[in-house]
């Protein structure tokens, strides 16, 4: 066990570096389930449009099929109006007949330009429901892609976490208990997870104010563990060259 301060704090950042790293790994991997289900909406939303657009085609059918029946059962009036035709005996029942006929074969015409209509907008709506099918099967392979890829990088979140927990543990077996105690206790104190931090020409890294002259002088000593008076974080001085960034 390292009895040296210096060494302690150095065994501290190590520490630190692998707490925060670890903290924003897990935050990462809570992201992961509403950035899947995100994705399944993406391919959702366009499955509802593919069934609106089945059920206007639907719609469309019922009504060319019932504009259908209505022309059959006027074809049917007109062969009994033409029936009757033959069997009439004054000049005025054949005048009514004949108005008959054509007032039914009107009717059939305007009801059949009606249901070309209705053909060109099946075939306008089956237009779109391809194009959309498409859309929907690319953005599903999309989404299927994206997924394998959001879950492989997980999967290698999860490794890297494992390794990174045996490697602080390993670490904290080598420190003295009391000391692992008063890292924990300050690091639960700070939302940002900084227990340890360097003060540089007089200054905090932590909070960025300046320490006492006295305590600065105190802490190039390195004799014993100090904090920072405002913060509360644990502090340490060193070298210039000895900075690692
Ligand atoms: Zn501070």
């Amino acid at each position: 066990m390292p009895e040296n301060i210096r060494e302690q704090i150095a065994i501290l950042v190590e520490l630190q570096k692998i707490d925060m790293e670890c903290n924003r790994l897990k935050a990462r991997l809570r992201e992961v389930p509403a950035q899947i289900s995100e994705l399944q909406r993406g391919a959702e939303e366009y499955t509802g449009l593919i069934e609106d657009k089945k059920n206007t085609i639907d719609e469309l059918k019922k009504q060319y099929r019932s504009c259908e029946s209505e022309v059959q059962g006027n074809l049917g009036m007109i062969a009994k109006s033409q029936e009757k035709l033959r069997a009439v005996k004054t000049n005025k029942e054949y005048q009514s007949s004949l108005k008959e006929i054509d007032d039914l074969k009107l009717k059939n015409a305007a009801i059949e330009d009606k249901m070309l209509e209705f053909l060109e907008q099946i075939e306008a709506v089956e237009k779109q429901l391809e194009e959309t099918g498409q859309q929907h099967a690319e953005l599903a392979d999309e989404a299927r892609q994206q997924k394998k890829q959001i879950e492989q990088e997980a999967e290698k979140i999860r490794a890297t976490l494992l390794r990174l927990e045996a490697e602080r543990e390993t670490i904290c077996s080598g420190l003295d208990p009391s000391l692992l105690e008063t890292f924990n206790r300050v690091q639960a104190a700070h939302s940002d997870w900084v227990a340890v931090v360097e003060v540089r020409n007089s200054v905090c890294q932590g909070c960025h104010l300046n320490i006492p002259p006295q305590l600065y002088n105190e802490l190039h000593r390195c004799d014993s563990l100090k904090y920072c008076p405002n913060c509360e974080r644990i502090i340490y001085w060193q070298e210039q060259e000895e900075r690692s960034e």
